[in-house]
């Protein structure tokens, strides 16, 4: 295996090192890439995160409320090694942000990760060199490391978005972005809070924001649908039955694009509209994401269907809320589900507290901000604190933060300046020995995502394992084939609602962000498609051999 060497450094550059494979990031991806890499492949692998700490997307989201809103305990985590999935206590059903932290700590600590990760440290330059077929990257702390191999596992929620808004910087208060949240606690009590942002992070924010400070503005420009997350403590029956069913569950995960219990097949057409009304209380109060994926085949796709399960959770959201204009104001009016599910906590109820009030932004828009307000065309809200929950340049927005140049000096930001093209969501053309984690194409968010990172990370160490065993020096996806796989990411996604709302699935939250789908919308047929493609002798790849 290649080896660290030190010699004569250029100015500016401490320290210089070679190695088979660089891993960027330490989130739930890049430690698994460094674990597979090195322990399983006998690789030398150097990791690099911007961070403090492992845990990616858990290191940052530290705001109130944060939890896992998919099938959580013990389904978010690496399912890999059953040792791992018996040893660890998960105690809630929706896994808090600290409790995932603390296991992403012990997964570093449990695989001794530490010693090659290096924190608090940004790329500043990443570049391949096609004599030499290495990458080489640079850091903002002086270290100039190569290797064949860049693996990106930067995220697909990192780049936070802050609106734009004239005069936003004008305001003086205390001002945190949820996906940036301080490690120090904040405190809320008796203050004034506004919150920009009804997504998921505003949305398990809101709750347990209200219940501390004194008055809470809440600024939203689209209303949305959330389940009742129902979280609830873990019972160590439950622990254990899924222990002793690993293996079927871990199956199932695999085949139903990471959920891990049987679905319903049933047809709408097979109920009368009461005994359907009757399956969504049922799931409804069964909690999490069971309406809107165990109702009845084609929500996401049948308008009519979507319409009756959209007009059911509106009318939940009518029978909480008090206040009928209030209540007006939250009906959601897009499809169910074509925007990331929300799972909640007591959401809707948080309006009916009287130190909490809901502007409507399509009625009545953010005009400008004073120091210790923010005015609308209809009034002046007195803010001490602002919250910012305005999500991120999903997925594509990490990998343009990071900006590889690949051939000929080309940077991913002209690549990708009017399509974020890829091949199977991993490689891109132009860009050769490079490999991406959650990469836009493939399902990423859409599939249970450690398990989706853990999957995806092995097909590329048998990528890597194939250009060793045939004494090839570097591996690049065909133009054919990014074409290829951009077409069929876009009719998966066209034979569904989504392209019909204006999503981060869609890039439509980041102004000027090319609209397009940004996810393979079927993960078990992505994870097959990627057997096959290896079967074929890598399908859709040019290999070079070593220089
Ligand atoms: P998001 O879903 O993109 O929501 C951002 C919110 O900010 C939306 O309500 C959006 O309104 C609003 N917004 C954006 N720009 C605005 C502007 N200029 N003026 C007013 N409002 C603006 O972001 P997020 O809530 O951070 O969630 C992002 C994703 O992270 C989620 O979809 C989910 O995948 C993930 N997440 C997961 C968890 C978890 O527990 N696992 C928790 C939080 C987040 P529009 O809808 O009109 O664009």
């Amino acid at each position: 295996m290649a080896s660290t060497t030190r010699g004569a450094q250029p100015r500016g550059v401490r320290d210089e090192s070679e190695c088979d494979a660089i891993v960027i990031g330490a989130g739930f991806g890049g430690l698994y890439a460094l674990h597979h890499l090195r322990d399983k492949m006998g690789l030398s692998v150097r990791a690099f995160d911007g961070a403090g700490g492992v845990g990616g997307t858990w290191w940052y989201n530290r705001y109130p409320g944060a939890r896992v809103d998919a099938p959580s305990s013990p389904f978010y985590a690496y399912t890999f090694s059953k040792e791992l999935v018996n040893e660890w206590e998960w105690t809630e059903t929706q896994t808090s942000q600290a409790a995932v932290l603390a296991y992403l700590e012990h997964f570093a600590d449990r695989f001794d990760l530490r010693r090659d990760i290096q924190f608090d440290t940004w790329i500043s330059d990443a570049r391949y060199d096609e004599n030499t077929q290495r990458w080489t990257i640079e850091t903002d702390t002086g270290d100039r490391v190569t290797a064949q191999f860049l693996i990106c596992a930067v995220g697909a929620l990192f780049v936070a978005h802050k609106p734009d808004y004239p005069g936003i910087n004008d305001f003086a208060g205390e001002c945190h972005h949820t996906g940036r949240w301080p490690h120090v606690p904040v405190s809320f009590s008796g203050k004034r809070v506004g919150v920009i942002g009804t997504g998921s992070s505003g949305i398990q924010s809101i709750p347990e924001i209200a219940k501390e400070a004194e008055h809470v503005t809440v600024f939203q420009r689209t209303p949305q649908y959330a389940l009742p997350a129902r979280n609830r403590p873990i019972t160590t029956d439950e622990l254990s039955q899924y222990r002793e069913n690993w293996d079927s569950l871990r199956a199932t995960m695999c085949a139903r694009g990471g959920w891990p219990f049987k679905t319903s097949r049933r047809r709408a057409s097979e109920d009368s509209p009461a005994q359907r009304r009757a399956r969504y209380e049922e799931l409804w109060e069964q909690g999490g994401i069971h309406l809107a994926i165990n109702s009845y085949i084609g929500v996401l796709v049948d308008k009519d269907l979507n319409h009756e399960v959209s007009e059911f959770v509106r009318d939940k959201i009518r029978e909480t809320i008090r206040n009928p204009e209030t209540a007006r104001k939250l009906m959601p009016d897009y499809y169910f589900g074509t925007k990331r599910l929300i799972l909640d906590n007591g959401y809707f109820e948080t309006y009916n507290r009287e130190n909490v009030a809901l502007i409507d932004l399509r009625e009545d828009p953010i005009e400008a901000f004073t120091p210790s307000s923010v005015r609308t065309r209809e009034g002046e809200h007195k803010i001490d604190l602002l919250v910012l929950a305005t999500g991120f340049d999903a997925v594509s927005g990490s990998m343009l933060k990071l900006n590889p140049k690949g051939r000929g000096g080309m940077s991913l930001v002209e690549k990708w300046d009017e399509r974020f093209d890829t091949y199977l969501g991993t490689t891109i053309v132009g860009f050769p020995n490079l490999f991406m984690i959650h990469g836009p194409g493939s399902p990423g968010v859409f599939f249970t995502m450690p398990l989706g990172a853990e999957r995806q990370m092995e097909w590329i160490g048998n990528c890597i394992r194939h250009l060793h065993e045939n004494g090839l020096g570097a591996i690049e996806s065909t133009p054919e084939a990014e074409t290829l796989w951009d077409k069929e990411i876009k009719q998966i996604a066209d034979h569904t609602l989504y392209p019909h709302t204006d999503s981060w699935y869609m890039g439509a939250n980041i102004p000027g962000k090319p609209r397009q789908f940004v996810g393979h919308l079927r993960g078990s047929q992505y994870f097959e498609r990627l057997a096959e493609v290896a079967e074929a002798g890598y399908e859709g790849f040019a290999f070079e051999e070593v220089r």
